[in-house]
């Protein structure tokens, strides 16, 4: 029997892959975009005689807060993306899959999550930070640091409504830096999981282990796709932090980190496969796979590492300053996307990280043979921000 539910959730999950062009929102070009563009796409899909919106709250500068519910089981489970307001990869994969509810109601996959489950979905829960793109809330305040000391008006709104509907589950949705790798083995982590630990000896009890088996099985679901590409993130314990808090309070919670992709700067790939993970995953719970599942393949994924750079130039020679001989160096460059308030535009800037032997490391978006050229001295400077696209001129 079990091994039909696995084979089924696999299939689906293909399926759910394959059919993804023609559910998700075209509208949303740009992985840069604020609440109230949120809200129209939302509005588009003409879905609220199935999807419920309540205002539960505002945030810090006033601007409401939403919840959308789905289903009609006894089976709570609270998602929530964008605390951090410059990490919307998962915000865009929870609006498709309001679209595959919308149009796909008859599937086999909404059936059974609307009939078992109810979905309770916060997407964007600092629209603040994300007016501005900004990690912080507007009181400059890491909401994912709040969780004890409820100074934010997001971080309060986020326990009201885990006291009030008590999940069973919780899904807690990110964007990790870039540049993160599986292990040691030079491959681009596409997605991060964990299951939080509730204490620092990072004790198991019954919400944990849940917790690692659905995480379990989204690894399983997200392996048929990327395989090597997934790792686990950093479960050390952040006492300050939601998902820790709520694995002590009984929700087994899991946090999906969305990592990078190759040549994808709007991370629609990485959009692609939370929106399939997240549904098939879901559909899995609904069918009660989870419960059977072991925690043996999540166990077994390599920690995250930090061994990628946004850009790398390789093989420069570099005489730091005159008193200092010619050396050969890499140059490892990360870039950041960083709102203009003026302007009101996004402006992608360049930060030198590091300079000398990169060869562990790899590159995201962009690699440099220097392979003979100069760097000017005058250009390298760590830490320096300028714009991304005087890269080229970094050299004499
Ligand atoms: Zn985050």
């Amino acid at each position: 029997m079990r091994e039909n539910f696995k084979s089924i959730v696999r299939i689906l999950a293909k399926e759910l892959y394959d059919l993804y062009d023609s559910f998700k929102i075209d509208a949303i070009s740009s992985n840069h975009f604020k609440q109230s563009e949120m809200l129209e796409w939302i509005g588009n899909l003409g879905c609220s005689n199935l999807i419920e919106c309540e205002k539960i709250g505002n945030s810090a500068e006033g601007r409401a807060i939403y919840l959308y519910s789905f289903g009609n089981g006894t089976t709570n489970i609270l998602i929530w993306s964008q605390m951090h307001g410059d990490e919307s990869t998962a915000t865009m994969a929870l609006l498709d899959i309001f679209s595959f509810f919308s149009k796909n109601h008859g599937h086999t996959v909404t059936k059974n999550i609307e009939k078992k489950l109810r979905l309770l979905i916060i997407p964007m829960l600092n629209p603040d930070g994300a007016e501005y793109f900004t990690r912080h809330n507007a009181q400059l305040i890491d909401i994912n640091r709040d969780a004890l000391a409820l100074i934010t008006p997001e971080g309060k709104i986020l326990k009201e409504t885990r006291e009030r509907f008590r999940p069973a589950y919780a899904f807690n949705l990110h964007d990790q830096a870039t540049g993160y790798t599986v292990g040691l083995t030079k491959r681009l982590t596409a997605i991060a999981l964990a299951a939080p630990p509730f204490d620092e000896e990072k004790t198991d009890n019954i919400t944990r282990i849940k917790a690692k088996k659905v995480a379990n099985v989204f690894a399983q679901i997200m392996h048929q796709f990327i395989p090597d590409h997934i790792a686990k993130w950093d479960d050390t314990f952040e006492p300050r932090a939601f998902g820790d808090n709520f694995q002590k309070q009984g929700t087994s919670t899991i946090l999906i980190e969305s990592g990078r992709w190759q040549n994808d700067p709007n991370k629609f790939f990485i959009r692609k496969l939370n929106c399939v993970g997240i549904l098939a995953t879901l559909f899995a719970i609904a069918i009660g796979e989870t419960t059977s599942s072991d925690t043996q393949f999540y166990d077994c994924l390599p920690y995250n590492k930090n061994l990628g750079y946004d850009c790398i130039i390789r093989n420069a020679n570099l005489r730091a300053n005159s008193r200092v001989p010619v050396v050969k160096v890499d140059v490892g460059i990360n870039f950041e996307r960083k709102f203009n308030k003026d302007t009101r535009v996004f402006e992608l800037n360049a930060k030198i990280v590091e300079v000398g032997n990169l060869e562990n490391f790899i590159s995201v978006e962009r690699e440099i043979d220097a392979t003979g050229k100069s760097l000017d001295p005058q250009r390298i400077v760590i830490d320096q921000i300028f714009p991304a696209n005087e890269i080229d001129s970094l050299f004499k």
